[in-house]
């Protein structure tokens, strides 16, 4: 692939989003594209372990529904980040100016069945990833983390200073803790990088067009996406893990965020690159604030999709905490940035994606 040229003949500037193609990411290509102020290309590498590409299509479906939506061109690499020359080509061919790390394995269950194959991906494939950052001159990141580095909360809501890496239950966990320390070591050791990891709660939701959305492989984990997939009868009823936690209703509560907010943080997070002194390592929570139970996100779901949704009581899952709830104060003080969309569009937008993707990207 030829790199593009401006007017001027230099290089257009890239951003590279790793994990692209998946659902955080391709939200976040979307949000990138859709600015209109955005003069920057799109670069993704994406190995397809979590995202879905038609036989004979040369792009994996989200990207193609989003150069559609926004008639303009995203530059693929189908590559694994641990492939150090693949990674140098993608450098060589675009002018990047900035990285958006969301390529992971992320399935806390099965990283405790498969510690290796997590820490491989997530960490040599992260480290290999900053190699060939440094090669090329290229220091600014904005590292998809999670909320799990707190483990257990101290107290709530969480803020950045509680402490990370203490009483954490996972594999997939605790790579994103290693992950964090890995970059401040970096940025430690030298001032040029400028790193902004952003600590994701319960992201959910879908893009309002219904066009992209959440295509979990086989039975989902997470409560949002099982829940629609019983709405729309692939599943039978949900199973409530654990209603004796000491909360609202005895069941678990999580801080929801829509998916387009938590891409347009990450949007806000590149700009910050641009502001004079900015360096160093930064977490950031993208969070609402605001808790809901799994009984409240049921009924929010029972109304915005107008089905009632079968559900019984089980036990608790283990590794699962009662409650667990963002301060995003800083995400507004830093990079400006605050959640917009509630409980109700994050429903509704979940509903339309499902109701019209029974199957997700494969169609019947
Ligand atoms: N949950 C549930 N049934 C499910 C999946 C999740 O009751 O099939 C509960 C889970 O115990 C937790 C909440 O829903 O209280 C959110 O779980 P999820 O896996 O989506 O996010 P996480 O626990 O990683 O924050």
């Amino acid at each position: 692939m030829k790199p593009n040229h401006n007017e001027n003949d230099t290089m257009t500037s890239a951003i590279l989003v790793t994990g692209g193609a998946g659902y955080a990411g391709s939200h976040t290509v979307a949000a990138l594209l859709e600015r209109p102020d955005t003069d920057v290309d799109i670069v993704v590498v994406d190995n397809l372990s979590n995202a879905y590409r038609p036989e004979g299509q040369k792009k994996p479906e989200p990207l193609r529904i989003i150069e559609e939506m926004t008639e303009k061109t995203i530059h693929f690499y189908d590559i694994d980040i641990r492939d150090a020359a693949g990674l140098c080509r993608i450098f060589e061919n675009h002018n990047i100016d900035c990285v958006i790390h969301f390529a992971a394995l992320k399935a806390v269950a099965e990283s405790v069945e498969k510690p290796l194959e997590y820490y491989q991906a997530n960490i040599t494939g992260t480290c290999t990833l900053f190699e060939v950052m440094r090669k090329y001159g290229v220091h600014k990141l904005v590292y998809s983390s999670s909320c799990t580095v707190y483990g257990e909360p101290e107290r709530l809501p969480l803020d950045e200073g509680h402490p990370t890496g203490a009483g954490l239950t996972s594999p997939y966990g605790r790579s994103k803790y290693f992950c964090e320390e890995i970059m401040k070591d970096l940025c430690r050791s030298d001032p040029k990088w400028m790193v902004i990891s952003l600590r994701y709660f319960n992201p959910v939701g879908a893009h309002p067009s219904g066009k992209i959305g959440e295509d979990p492989n086989g039975i989902p984990n997470n409560l949002m996406p099982y829940i629609s997939q019983v709405a729309v009868g692939r599943l039978k009823e949900l199973v409530v893990f654990g209603a004796d936690y000491p909360t609202v209703d005895g069941t678990g509560v999580r801080d929801y965020i829509h998916v387009v907010d938590l891409a347009e943080g990450h949007v806000k997070a590149v700009k910050l690159f641009k502001q004079k002194g900015f360096s160093g390592f930064h977490a950031v929570n993208l969070g609402t604030g605001t808790g809901y139970s799994v009984l409240q996100l049921l009924s929010a779901f029972e109304k915005a999709s107008g089905r009632k949704i079968p559900h019984r009581v089980a036990g608790r899952r283990a590794g699962d905490i009662a409650a667990n709830v963002a301060d995003p104060a800083l995400a507004q003080r830093l990079l400006g940035w605050r959640a917009a969309r509630g409980l109700a569009d994050m429903c509704a937008d979940t509903w339309r994606w499902q109701r019209t993707h029974p199957n997700g990207y494969r169609g019947e």
